[in-house]
């Protein structure tokens, strides 16, 4: 089958009431049949469901629709992205381990790479993507993981995976990368050779703004050293979040061919408005990796940031003038909204560090919904030509 129609019939095992759509398993734990067949799957000799911290039905098939999806060989569910993002390193690294991270994160990986890790002697060197050489001169003996997220957040700065898979042959690291912004249906940092693939589901593979999640797949045997961190620490995504991602996940990708053609119609009216200083969309000629967007990725996603003329105040008021598009710090929903990044999700940085990830006070940044692109349009024109003093 093609991949868009295992989004949809991928499911858990049929049950003996021959329901078409999977139910919900809203239970803590699983029988045994007998007291052998629980000590063999405490000893791993059987495999099965025996607890919901370990694994249910629900999660097992959003998992093994995401593992597929990327191309990977095992998966892993959490509670939230942020979950995701922690086990995948604190999971498989150890006191005295260095990362190598691409500088434009997501707020709360910063804050886990520069206040929480430093605490248990992992420790973090941040480098430019515009240069990739500088990821190798990063490098040190101790460097297990390289880290980066692209598109990155907000900046739309784009990393070479091809070119960071080419650097693994020489250097032996754990390539990780947060795919969240491109989702699976843009692009498949495993083809480049990742080991691990990390997401918020809660972005587009909900797709609606409803529910918390997240999820890392790849190598098997990173998988198996993840799986002992979770079940021991119990970051676990609840069966009720799994079944309704996994419910969203069969139109992901129709969802994402919309938003990524009303993201590139918003990029090119946002670029020829008079109160618009510059536009970043991963595919607008004018993105400085124009052509690294069109090759790795399949469109330019669903975010668009510019920088609106006048400033922090100009742009508060530009946020004040929005009718329809709301003011959230999330992204990825059917719904438009916008986001201040410098005063909101951003904020913990300094001006400098903002700065050199691109964000600036007059920084906004746009998660296009599935709204008519007309209304999306008249809403943001609008809300420019009203702002001005
Ligand atoms: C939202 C987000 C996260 C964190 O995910 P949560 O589900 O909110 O915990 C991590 N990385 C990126 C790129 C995100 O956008």
């Amino acid at each position: 089958m093609k991949e868009q129609s295992k989004l949809i019939r991928t499911q858990a095992p049929r049950s003996s009431n021959r329901e078409h759509s999977v139910p919900l398993y809203l239970t803590s734990s699983f029988v045994f049949d007998d007291a052998e067949h629980g000590r063999a799957m405490f000893a791993d000799e059987v495999e099965g469901n025996i607890y919901s911290r370990y694994s249910n039905p629900n999660t097992s098939e959003f998992i093994e629709k995401v593992r597929d999806f990327e191309g990977a060989e095992a998966g892993l569910a959490f509670s939230s992205g942020m979950a995701a993002v922690f086990a995948s390193i604190a999971g498989l690294l150890r006191s005295g381990d260095h990362i190598v991270a691409f500088r434009s994160i997501f707020g709360s990986t910063h804050q886990l790479f520069t206040q929480l890790l430093p605490r248990w002697g992992i420790t973090t060197t941040y480098v430019d993507a515009s240069k990739p050489e500088d990821f190798e001169a990063a490098l040190r003996p101790e460097t297990k993981m390289v880290f980066l997220e692209t598109p990155s957040n907000p900046g739309l700065e784009l990393v070479d995976l091809e070119w960071l898979g080419n650097l693994k042959k020489k250097h032996n690291f754990i390539l990780n990368v947060d795919n969240c912004f491109a989702t699976p249906y843009l692009q498949k940092p495993i083809q480049f050779g990742a080991d691990l693939v990390s997401h918020s589901a809660t972005k587009y593979m909900d797709g609606q703004g409803r529910v918390l999640g997240g999820v890392v797949v790849g190598r098997k045997d990173l998988m198996k050293e993840l799986m002992f961190f979770i079940r021991h620490t119990g970051p676990a995504m609840s069966p009720f979040n799994a079944w309704t991602i996994s419910k969203s996940l069969e139109t992901l990708a129709v969802r994402m061919d919309r938003h990524c053609s009303n993201a590139l119609k918003v990029a090119e009216t946002l670029e020829q408005h008079p109160e618009v200083e510059v536009v970043r969309y991963p595919f607008l000629p004018s993105h400085p990796q124009y052509e690294l967007a069109k090759r790795q990725m399949k469109q330019g996603g669903g975010i668009v940031t510019f920088i609106v003329k006048g400033g922090f105040e100009r742009a508060k008021r530009f946020m004040d003038a929005l009718q329809m598009i709301m003011l959230s710090p999330n992204l990825g929903d059917t719904r438009s909204i916008a986001t201040h990044p410098a005063s909101t999700t951003h904020s913990k940085l300094s001006d400098a560090e903002r700065a050199q990830i691109g964000i600036f006070p007059g920084s906004i940044r746009i998660s296009v919904g599935l709204e008519d692109i007309d209304d999306i349009l008249t809403d943001l024109t609008e809300a420019l030509n009203n702002s001005i003093n």
